[in-house]
């Protein structure tokens, strides 16, 4: 196949699935989304695996379902959640969810759909005030805002559809079979989950100033979060969410731009540290 015909298909996968799943707010994220994968198909499979974790951490006997612990979660998680209809229109219909396990792990997600989980170790290790977990809560929400998971998918589908492609014409071992794994792993795979973290960032931050909750503790989290990583062995969290001192000063830099949303909220009363 030659090199002009393997771009323009290449280029007709990519231009017939660019989507943006929400509105910019007020932190200005608007690019433009690569989606081959359905949300219903990759919400459903996130709901399969988030029952499978549930189930076993009951097992286990560490699923918290009350207390004081998953009430502060619980109260700081129905403030945030009303606040995403800025970044979209349908999260009122989403099932959303929150799961506290309770385990010794710096770790914390929201998978696809709006399935929340905390380990307890991430709040007591790190001292997380309301602002911080907020913080943290509406940083891994942007996440299923953004539906950076069904992204990911669609990013290994596309990349299989290049190799197909490739592989028809060339042989399994033709050169074009490595240029479109290349093309796969450089140019979409790699740069776009750094670019995911910023957004997650963004819309999180703007979340929690919407629910009034201090934004300035996105930084202050991850400034623990880099000292424990300094003090001990790298959190899990930090395995998924790198570089600190570059998201500081991107976050810095976006706190004048939700300052007056903080502002106008009105402002939760904060749980005192036990
Ligand atoms: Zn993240």
């Amino acid at each position: 196949m030659s090199i002009r015909i393997f771009w323009i298909l290449a280029a007709t996968v990519f231009l017939s699935a660019c989507a943006n799943t929400t509105r910019p707010g007020a932190v200005g994220v608007n690019r433009s989304q690569f989606m081959m994968a359905s949300s219903e198909d990759v919400n459903r499979l996130s709901a399969v695996s988030y029952n499978e974790q549930n189930q076993k951490a009951k097992e286990k006997n560490i699923l918290v379902t009350s207390g004081p612990t998953y009430d502060r979660l619980k109260f700081i998680a129905n403030r945030l959640i009303p606040q995403t209809e800025a970044f979209r229109d349908d999260t009122r219909q989403w099932d959303w969810r929150l799961t506290l396990i309770d385990a010794p792990i710096l770790n914390a997600s929201c998978a696809p759909g709006g399935k929340i989980t905390f380990y307890t170790g991430i709040i007591e290790q790190l001292n997380l005030n309301d602002d911080e977990i907020a913080a943290i809560m509406g940083h891994e929400i942007a996440h299923a805002l953004r539906e950076h998971g069904r992204e990911r998918v669609s990013q290994a589908a596309a990349q299989n559809v290049l190799v197909n492609i490739a592989m028809a014409v060339a042989g399994p071992y033709g050169s074009a079979v490595s240029a479109a794994n290349q093309v796969a792993q450089y140019a979409i795979v790699l740069p776009n989950s750094r670019e995911n973290e910023s957004e997650a960032d963004a819309i999180g931050l703007e979340l929690a100033a919407r629910a009034g909750y201090n934004p300035i503790g996105a930084i202050t989290v991850w400034q623990k979060m880099l000292k424990a990583t300094k003090a001990n062995s790298s959190p899990e969290f930090l395995s998924t969410h790198p570089s600190g001192e570059i998201r500081i000063e991107q976050l810095t830099a976006l706190l004048p731009s939700v300052e007056s949303l903080y502002k106008a909220a009105p402002k939760p009363p904060h749980t005192k540290k036990l």
